[in-house]
């Protein structure tokens, strides 16, 4: 056997250990690892209990644990991207929302809602965009450029929003910068160096980056997409633009979230490689079901991790801290008042944008 049908022979076994790894996932095999079937079920019912008790709603991102997000349904709560987990929360007659996501979100849904108790499964779950734009030095950032719009993702601390101008999400940040640019408006860009290079690239505005980046989308490889196409060729490229300009320029779909869902459903293909998150394989899966997802690679060749395109700060939350929260009322998510005037300006332009 010669050294190049011994790779592909290598690759083929891979891409194959990465689907049946795909459909353990939906199939919930990780968690029976963790749970006994019994325990999970007797969890999820005690945690609806606490959900009627406490007037609470539970909000979810697409990137928590298929478990989670499966509650969220059944509850008549919210599983989403970040801009409809701020819209439904902001829609809600629930007092309470239980955020499960990432530390920002909890912030987000309490700037958007001050009068509603906000708790979150823990308060240890951050984001490397939101650690890597402290809001003292973005400041500093900003200062230099005084008659430039600043645009930042939602993936920030309510401090560094307060800075802003216009809050964005990756849904609706091509539209927004179009709108600005069309007003004229020079535009910094925080924190997503990728986003914003994608989205200047888009538009063809030039945009003055922050250079922060997501651990996560940062990781997909060229190299791993193209041996798994060797043995799917008609697996069509699914790709978020946090990831790097190489992933972009072999995306046969670049988008949110949301949009990569939509994608998956209304294209014809029978395979996708998805870079993004494994979290929305659960979403994909329940649009879709006659498909299959396929963990876009991380890892290079040697490597004996073949994909860690999993947020290690999403996969915190769980449902025991989720039915610890609700019974204790801990991790409440506080915002200093004025800090929370500041941020809340920036936000509601989003919400209030409407694209043309
Ligand atoms: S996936 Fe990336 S952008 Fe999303 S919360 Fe995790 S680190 Fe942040």
């Amino acid at each position: 056997m010669t050294a190049a049908q011994d790779d592909s022979l290598l690759m083929s076994e891979r891409a194959i250990a990465d689907r049946v790894l795909v459909q353990e996932y939906l199939a919930h095999e990780h968690l029976a690892k963790q749970h006994n079937k019994d325990d999970l079920r007797a969890s999820k019912e005690r945690i609806k209990a606490l959900l009627q008790e406490q007037d609470a709603v539970l909000v979810a991102h697409y990137y928590t644990d298929a478990v989670l997000q499966e509650l969220a349904d059944e509850t008549g709560g919210c599983v989403s991207d970040s801009l409809e987990m701020a819209k439904f929360g902001n829609q809600s007659d629930a007092s309470t929302l239980v955020v499960a996501g990432v530390h920002f979100m909890g912030e987000t849904a309490k700037i958007l809602n001050p009068e509603k108790r906000i708790l979150v499964p823990t308060l240890e779950a951050t984001c490397s965009l939101d650690i890597g734009c402290p809001a003292d030095e973005f400041s500093a950032f900003c200062d230099a450029y005084p008659d430039h719009t600043v645009v930042v993702y939602a993936n920030t601390s309510a401090a560094v929003k307060a800075r802003a101008d216009w809050v964005v999400t990756s849904g609706i940040a091509l539209q927004l910068v179009e709108h600005l640019a069309a007003e004229g408006k020079p535009i910094i860009w925080g924190p997503d160096q990728h986003l914003g290079r994608y989205i200047a690239n888009q538009t063809g505005v030039d945009m003055v980056l922050w250079q922060g980046s997501c651990i996560v989308h940062e990781e997909f490889k060229v190299k791993g997409i193209d041996d798994i196409k060797q043995v799917y060729p008609d697996a069509a490229v699914l790709v978020h633009p946090e990831s790097p300009q190489a992933m972009v320029d072999i995306a046969d779909v670049v988008g949110s979230t949301t949009q990569l869902i939509k994608a998956a459903q209304n294209m014809p293909n029978k395979h996708f490689i998805v870079a993004t998150d494994r979290g929305i394989f659960y979403k994909m899966q329940q649009a879709t079901e006659d498909k299959v997802f396929i963990e876009a690679p991380t890892g290079g060749s040697g490597a004996t991790c073949r994909s860690c395109a999993h947020c290690p700060w999403m996969a915190m939350n769980d449902l025991r801290k989720l039915e610890h929260v609700l019974r204790t009322g801990d991790n409440k998510i506080h915002i200093d008042p004025q800090l929370r005037q500041a941020a809340y300006k920036p936000l509601k332009r989003l919400l209030d944008f409407q694209p043309k």
